[in-house]
């Protein structure tokens, strides 16, 4: 195995260096220089969920409401394939309008047409819509405990308990999805005991990908006057999350991406997947979870190929295919 230089982001504190170069090691160890590519739809932002940091949430009354047809979805998916990339995320908010068998019927679609590996990452269901899903087609699921912090999370996701998002990650993990996890860092309220704690339950949870994104207020959230999460801080926690759980597939999340291409490439030495948004031109500036989320002016197919060359200049590997779980890959 060739061993690479190991670059130490340029603000990161001296005493998480030790980390940060351990967390580089596994990385190397695990998953050598490979960057595994994934294109996101976000196919509607309705969302019947009332999260306090999230600019999708059903309150937001300033937001305009969009909803893509299965058709505009699938030729998503087509360009996704087009583009050579092995997995399709589609990812919404929780949508009661885009029924589980719309997309039960659409997972089948993709996977009977295009072959592609497909995650979900709609939200809570009931085991129903799950089994619906995977009996489709769907190869695995993406739900974040945000925080395990349970009385933090019972405040930021009003009617919601801890305990029931851990059980939708059983029966996920039930039905064979390769599951996916993860936290928002630096929460309003989130100390640096609940962190670890989230990466030690997350770490008991065995899940295939940990996805921690910076928390970036949103201002018609309220929320919105809290101050967000330093890239530091979130490089930070992704080298600890690779050290706890060193065979998962982590994200660079596009929260951290606003921070520029220098934050994501130092942070894809601990982690190890990108996740272009391929959400049409015409509807993408509305998936606001946050602000400046999907704002740029560049077509989708334009962004995710620009990915390519920085990526290779920077030394790392694209491998083709799915890109699947440790175990399986
Ligand atoms: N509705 C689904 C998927 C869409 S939200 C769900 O909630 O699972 C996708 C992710 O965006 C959430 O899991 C959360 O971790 C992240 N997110 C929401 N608001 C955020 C914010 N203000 N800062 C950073 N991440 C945020
Ligand atoms: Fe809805 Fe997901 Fe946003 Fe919560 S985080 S409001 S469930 S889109």
């Amino acid at each position: 195995m060739t061993t690479v230089p190991v670059p130490c982001p340029p603000n990161l504190a001296p005493e998480n260096r030790k980390a940060w170069t351990e967390a580089c090691r596994l990385r190397q160890h695990i998953w050598g220089r490979a960057v595994f590519l994934r294109g996101i739809v976000e196919f509607s932002n309705h969302c019947r969920q009332n999260c306090l940091y999230c600019g999708l949430r059903r309150d937001n009354t300033s937001l305009v409401r969009y909803r893509m047809t299965p058709e505009a979805v699938f030729a998503g998916a087509t360009r996704i394939k087009q583009l050579g990339f092995g997995t399709i995320v589609l990812q919404a908010g929780e949508d009661p309008e885009f029924p589980a068998e719309t997309v039960a019927a659409l997972v089948r679609r993709i996977k009977a047409e295009l072959g592609l590996a497909v995650t979900l990452s709609l939200g809570e269901w009931d085991t129903r819509a799950y089994t619906l899903w995977r009996e489709a087609g769907a190869d695995r699921y993406l739900l974040k405990l945000e925080t395990a912090d349970a009385a933090l999370y019972a405040r930021l996701r009003p009617g919601k308990k801890l305990e029931e998002r851990l059980a939708a990650l059983g029966s996920l993990a039930a039905l064979d999805y390769e599951t996916g996890s993860g936290l928002i860092t630096g929460l309003p309220g989130e100390t640096e005991a609940a962190l670890r704690r989230g990466l030690d339950l997350l770490a008991s949870l065995q899940p295939d990908m940990v996805s921690l994104s910076p928390f970036t207020p949103h201002p018609a959230t309220p929320l919105g006057n809290q101050p967000t999460d330093s890239p530091e801080a979130n490089l930070r926690a992704l080298a600890l999350a690779r050290i706890a759980m060193p065979t998962a597939h982590i994200p660079v999340t596009s929260a951290l991406g606003l921070h520029g291409d220098t934050v994501r490439l130092a942070a894809l030495e601990v982690a190890d997947v990108l996740m272009p948004s391929l959400t049409p031109s015409e509807v993408r500036g509305a998936y606001a979870i946050y602000p400046g989320k999907n704002t740029d002016s560049q077509d989708p197919e334009q962004r995710a190929a620009a990915f390519a060359p920085l990526l290779l200049a920077a030394g790392f590997t694209l491998p083709p295919g799915p890109g699947g779980a440790w175990r399986k890959t």
